[in-house]
C-alpha cells in the first residue's frame, strides 16, 4: 500500500487544484493520500469526490501554523472534526495573520523590487478565502519576471536569512496540539528538526528534548520522520524519541505541485499499521476507505 499522508492544493500554497492532485496521484500509484493544506478545511469536500472517482482512500488533515519557543513548528492535524468552531475560528484568525504578515513582507520586499505589489500576489490566488503565504510572493514576482521559480525566489529574497524576512504567524505549538485533540484530531508534527538550505542538520540539545517532551505531554500523536528535510541524525532522533512515547511515525511528500516544489507524491510513505493507529485515534472525522 503506498500511503502519503501530506500535500497542498490551491486552497493554500500548492499550485494545482485538488482534482489535479488526485489525477496524479492516480497515475503515481497511490492508495492513501490526504490533502494538508495550511489552515484550512476548505479542500475536503472535493478531495472526497476526487479521491472516490480513482479509487484513492482519502484521509482529511490540516498543517497548522505554530510555534514553540519562537521557532515555526508546522503540526499536521488528521482526523478532526472540521465542524469544531473553536478550529475553525483559530485557523480563520491564523489565514487572516498571514495575510498581515504577508504584506508587511511586500513592503520590506519593496524597497529592492520597485514592481511587486500586493495585488500582484493576490492575483496568483485561484481560490476564494484561501491561506496566503511566501510561495505567493514568489509567485507573484516570477509572474513580475523578477526571479524564474519559486526555489529562486526562496534561495535569494525569500530566504529566511535576507533582510526582507518577517516571521511567520502561528499560535503556540502547545495550544494547537490542544485544540486538535479536542476537535478529535490526531496531531503529527511536520518535518520536525528539518534541515537548512545548505542540508545542514540541526544539533540536538537537551534543550531540544524539553521542548519536545512539552509538546508530547500536551497530546502529540506522531512525527513524520520520513520527509525530504528531515536528516539522518534528526530522523534516528525522534524514532528513539517516538519509541519512548509511543508516538506514531508517519512519511510524506509534502507535494506543492509539479511546479511548486522539488517533492513529489509518493516520495515518502507512511506504513498501513501507522496509518491505522492514527485511525484508532482519531473520532473527529473519517477516513473514507476507497
Ligand atoms: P513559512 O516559513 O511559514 O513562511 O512557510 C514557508 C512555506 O513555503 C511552506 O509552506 C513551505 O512548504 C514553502 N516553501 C519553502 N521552501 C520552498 C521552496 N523552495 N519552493 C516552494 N515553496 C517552498
Ligand atoms: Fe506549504
Ligand atoms: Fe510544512
Ligand atoms: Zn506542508
Amino acid at each position: 500500500m503506498k500511503i502519503d499522508l501530506h500535500s497542498h492544493s490551491t486552497h493554500s500554497d500548492g499550485k494545482e487544484s485538488v482534482q489535479q492532485i488526485f489525477q496524479y496521484a492516480a497515475e503515481a500509484g497511490l492508495d492513501v493520500l490526504a490533502l494538508t493544506d495550511h489552515d484550512t478545511t476548505a479542500g475536503w469536500a472535493e478531495a472526497r469526490i476526487e479521491a472516490a472517482k480513482h479509487g484513492i482512500t482519502f484521509v482529511p488533515g490540516i498543517e497548522l501554523t505554530t510555534n514553540h519557543h519562537g521557532v515555526s513548528v508546522h503540526m499536521l492535524a488528521y482526523l478532526p472534526d472540521s465542524n469544531y468552531e473553536p478550529l475553525q475560528t483559530i485557523m480563520e484568525e491564523v489565514r487572516t495573520a498571514r495575510e498581515t504578515r504577508i504584506e508587511r513582507y511586500v513592503e520590506n520586499l519593496r524597497d529592492d523590487y520597485k514592481t511587486l505589489t500586493m495585488e500582484a500576489v493576490r492575483a496568483t490566488l485561484s481560490e476564494e478565502g484561501k491561506s496566503l503565504g511566501r510561495p505567493h510572493i514568489a509567485d507573484a514576482m516570477v509572474n513580475l519576471k523578477l526571479v524564474a521559480d519559486r526555489d529562486e525566489a526562496f534561495n535569494g529574497p525569500l530566504d529566511k536569512g535576507a533582510r526582507f524576512y518577517v516571521q511567520s504567524a502561528g499560535i503556540p505549538t502547545v495550544q494547537a496540539v490542544k485544540l486538535v485533540h479536542a476537535a478529535g484530531g490526531v496531531s503529527v508534527m511536520a518535518h520536525p528538526l528539518a534541515r537548512g538550505k545548505k542540508g545542514e542538520e540541526v544539533v540536538i540539545t537537551q534543550l531540544h528534548r524539553e521542548h519536545f517532551v512539552e509538546v508530547i505531554e500536551a497530546g502529540l500523536g506522531g512525527f513524520e520522520v520520513n520527509h525530504r528535510e528531515v536528516g539522518d541524525v534528526a530522523r534516528k532522533w525522534l524514532t528513539d524519541l517516538a519509541t519512548e512515547f509511543n508516538l506514531v511515525l508517519t512519511g510524506s511528500s509534502d507535494y506543492h505541485g509539479m511546479t511548486g516544489k522539488k517533492n513529489r507524491l509518493g516520495e515518502n510513505t507512511t506504513s498501513l499499521e501507522m496509518l491505522k493507529r492514527i485511525e484508532s485515534q482519531g473520532s473527529g472525522s473519517a477516513i473514507q476507505w476507497a
